[in-house]
């Protein structure tokens, strides 16, 4: 047998991370000739040999791949005669109409480059912007496919002789890595003073001295700046969050180590591996000693340096702040003028780079939970790889929520969610919202052919679908919030078919137009109807009551017994029903309880009552009475209880566990009897209200004791983040309703 030619396609995460001399090594080992290139479908391998030794080669490569590399797909395309070509090479990319190559997301720093960093002999000694093919910014700095470095905002900085010699040389490690760079070639720093203007000297140094005096400074980091300062010193931590408008809110460090994180929280191997790995998400630990200054609930967000940058920031300190420089909710800042003047009077100075950053990119956040990663943010290193949901069928564009805006993009059986793009209220979020629903049909090469959004016709984000639907003539189709929810969940764990979903949030507008978040639903991706709730909560005064929470405590104790007179206005507004619309959001039972166990009365962000509630709880078994009423738990005898408990002089630690253990039981009680007279097995548990860690812990648990199989988000959040993602799976299987185009029937 002679030689043949065989053309092979290889789709998945190939590009940037080291494919292409992966596979020059692999076809010297296997004798083969001929050439490989980056396509913008994947990357496209050309080989002359036996026929037997290509089509073996193919399968090889179905399995192995380098370690950031992901394979999809291995296809041989074509069978042709040999034309006697000699060796291996890789030749230029060309650009398809179709793309359909994966971008991998930024990764942090890898051990040989931070070896060369710390190496005095080194070219890149110091450099704080080394990469090679292994790690480095890559989503962030992507400006258009295929992923080659004038597509980057790296495209500015030519490559030096030498830097160009590592490239091509197939031997090295930064063969044909795009951003690679060098002191003489690459991006620089510079520091700014608080005025924004340029200060000559070592930049690195400057901004040091500024931190170690308590000074705040701005980095440039790779999907936005940071604001900074020592953690040690609470005066400068208290001027951050003055200066930021973040009196409340946690704030995460960075260490310089596994060890100095150490000093900070307890953590096991599970967290450290998650800390350590190339995605570095800022990880919630328990925190150890007391770091009240940093954060008011018991989790400390941590992350380890993940660019040159921050390694040698790390080396002057154990650990320092890093909140990422925005102020009040606005996007993350990523351009230098911009955070000159959005942060004057909050920085004290400015340390900043000349590599632009395209597209922002949040810290990842999550915890570590029975040894996997739990989403509170998906972002950095993990945007944008997509989520595999197994539907093929139209693309579909899914816009989310509105306080937690996302985005879903569907190509085919993947889904590719956005990065945390924060809350749509804000016209810079909405515009930072659109530019990346715009940048992700570039990146990916699709263009929706049905979009999808949440009920609720006010959300920004369904506003913004239904313009464009309007204006392109696409036909919108509107999920429940709950539904959207309970199918994230199912997608999430790739559970078809019926199931129980327990969903539990803030807000989501009901299919009767009040207020829900309370929730047991029985349904697939098509359909759902509702099975169960809880006792609707008057909110005094509407809205308001969501940040003045003593509001909502009032309420509890006005339904529950009905005697208290202490504030006539709200007691005339409750009796006449007046501006009072009904909730039955479980987060406005904690916020209720919050009150009523005077931990507050007011809130400085949504969702912080249960925070509160869960940092309050102490190690106790007890709970209160589970009054389940038909399909709806009736809360009235649980808040007679606690408030009686609370009279008694019941440590409020206490209260709050049996609190929780009261609503983990009457969950139980509920799916027991729902899916017994369903014929049920697996329960789904969404919605923001499971970011309650001692919710999630116990409630799984009590569900598999009475033989129930409970599944948690795992690849998405589980609050109004991974809204999108249901929307997305709801509509693609057939679900929803149609408010814009063809009617259901069409379909
Ligand atoms: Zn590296
Ligand atoms: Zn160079
Ligand atoms: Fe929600």
């Amino acid at each position: 047998m002679g030689a043949v030619r065989g053309k092979i396609e290889v789709r998945g995460i190939v590009q940037g991370v080291g494919y292409r001399p992966f596979i020059h090594r692999q076809v010297r080992r296997a004798g083969l000739r001929g050439w490989v290139k980056n396509t913008s479908h994947g990357v496209e391998i050309t080989l002359e040999g036996e026929r037997d030794a290509l089509e073996a080669f193919a399968e090889m490569l179905r399995t192995n791949y380098p370690p950031l590399a992901m394979v999809e797909s291995v296809t041989i395309t074509a069978w042709n005669k040999a034309e006697g070509v000699d060796g291996f090479r890789i030749t230029e990319s060309t650009k398809l109409p179709l793309r359909r190559t994966l971008i991998s997301p930024d990764i942090a720093t890898c051990d040989d480059c931070l070896g060369e960093l710390e190496d005095k002999n080194d070219r890149r000694f110091g450099y704080p912007f080394l990469n090679c093919t292994n790690c480095g910014p890559r989503f962030t700095i992507i400006r258009d496919v295929p992923y080659d470095r004038p597509n980057t905002t790296m495209g500015g900085f030519p490559m030096c002789p030498v830097c160009g010699r590592e490239y091509h040389d197939i031997e090295n490690r930064r063969y044909h890595a795009q951003p690679t760079c060098c002191p003489d070639c690459g991006p620089q720093l510079g520091y700014c003073d608080a005025d924004g203007t340029r200060v000559e000297g070592d930049a690195l140094s400057l901004a040091v001295e500024t931190l170690q005096k308590g000074g705040i400074v701005a980095v440039k980091g790779l999907g936005g700046f940071h604001l900074s300062c020592r953690c040690d010193d609470a005066g400068a931590v208290l001027r951050l969050r003055n200066r930021k408008h973040r009196e409340e809110k946690p704030l995460a460090i960075m260490c310089r180590s596994i060890d100095a994180a150490k000093k900070f929280c307890a953590f096991g191997d599970e967290e450290a591996a998650v800390l350590t790995s190339p995605q570095r998400p800022i990880t919630l630990l328990k925190k150890r000693s007391d770091m009240a200054h940093l954060t008011n609930n018991q989790y400390l967000g941590v992350m380890l340096p993940y660019t040159p940058l921050h390694h040698l920031l790390l080396r002057s300190f154990d650990a320092l702040v890093m909140t990422s420089a925005n102020l009040s909710d606005l996007p993350i800042i990523k351009d230098n003028e911009e955070a000159i003047t959005a942060l004057q009077g909050v920085a004290d100075g400015f340390l900043l780079h000349d590599r632009p950053i395209e597209s922002r990119c949040d810290d990842s956040l999550l915890w570590v939970h029975e040894g996997m990663p739990y989403f509170a943010r998906r972002s950095r290193g993990y945007v944008p790889y997509p989520v595999a949901v197994d539907i093929d069928g139209e693309t579909v564009l899914a816009c989310g929520g509105e306080q937690k805006a996302s985005f879903c993009l569907s190509r085919e059986s993947d889904v590719f969610p956005s990065a945390h793009i924060g809350d749509l209220k804000n016209a810079e979020t909405l515009t930072h919202y659109e530019q990346q629903i715009t940048h992700f049909e570039k990146l990916f090469d699709v263009k929706p052919e049905l979009l999808v959004c949440d009920q609720h016709p006010d959300y920004l984000s369904a506003r913004y679908a239904y313009d464009r639907c309007k204006h392109e003539g696409l036909p919108l189709i509107a999920v429940q919030h709950h539904h959207a929810h309970m199918v994230s969940c199912m997608a999430d764990n790739r559970l078809t078919g019926k199931c129980l979903g327990i969903i539990w949030d803030g807000t989501g507008l009901g299919d009767d137009g009040t207020i829900w978040g309370g929730e047991f639903l029985v349904g697939d991706e098509q359909s759902y109807e509702r099975v169960g709730s809880i006792r609707p909560i008057p909110l005094i005064g509407g809205e308001r009551a969501i940040w003045e929470i003593e509001r909502i405590g009032y309420a509890l104790l006005h339904e529950a017994d009905g005697i208290s007179e202490e504030n006539p206005v709200w007691e005339r507004m409750l009796l006449r029903g007046m501006n009072c619309p009904a909730s039955t959001g479980m987060g406005r039972l904690f916020d209720g309880v919050c009150a009523l166990l005077g931990l507050r009365s007011s809130v400085s962000y949504e969702g912080q009552g249960a925070v509160l509630l869960e940092a309050a709880a102490t190690e106790d078994e007890g709970r209160y009475p589970v009054v389940i009423e038909g399909d709806t738990f009736d809360w009235r005898e649980m808040v007679k209880a606690i408030v009686h408990e609370k009279v008694q002089g019941v440590e409020t630690g206490v209260i709050a566990a049996r609190f929780m253990n009261t609503l983990v039981e009457m969950a139980v009680e509920m799916s027991r009897r729902i899916c017994g007279d369903k014929g049920l097995q697996h329960v789904v548990l969404s919605g923001g209200v499971f970011q309650n860690q001692y919710l999630l812990t116990r409630l799984p648990r009590r569900l598999r004791e009475v033989g129930l199989t409970p599944y948690i988000h795992r690849r998405v959040s589980c609050n109004d983040e991974g809204l999108s993602l249901g929307q997305l799976v709801i509509a693609k299987k057939g679900g929803g309703v149609y408010v814009l185009g063809s009617t259901a029937e069409d379909r």
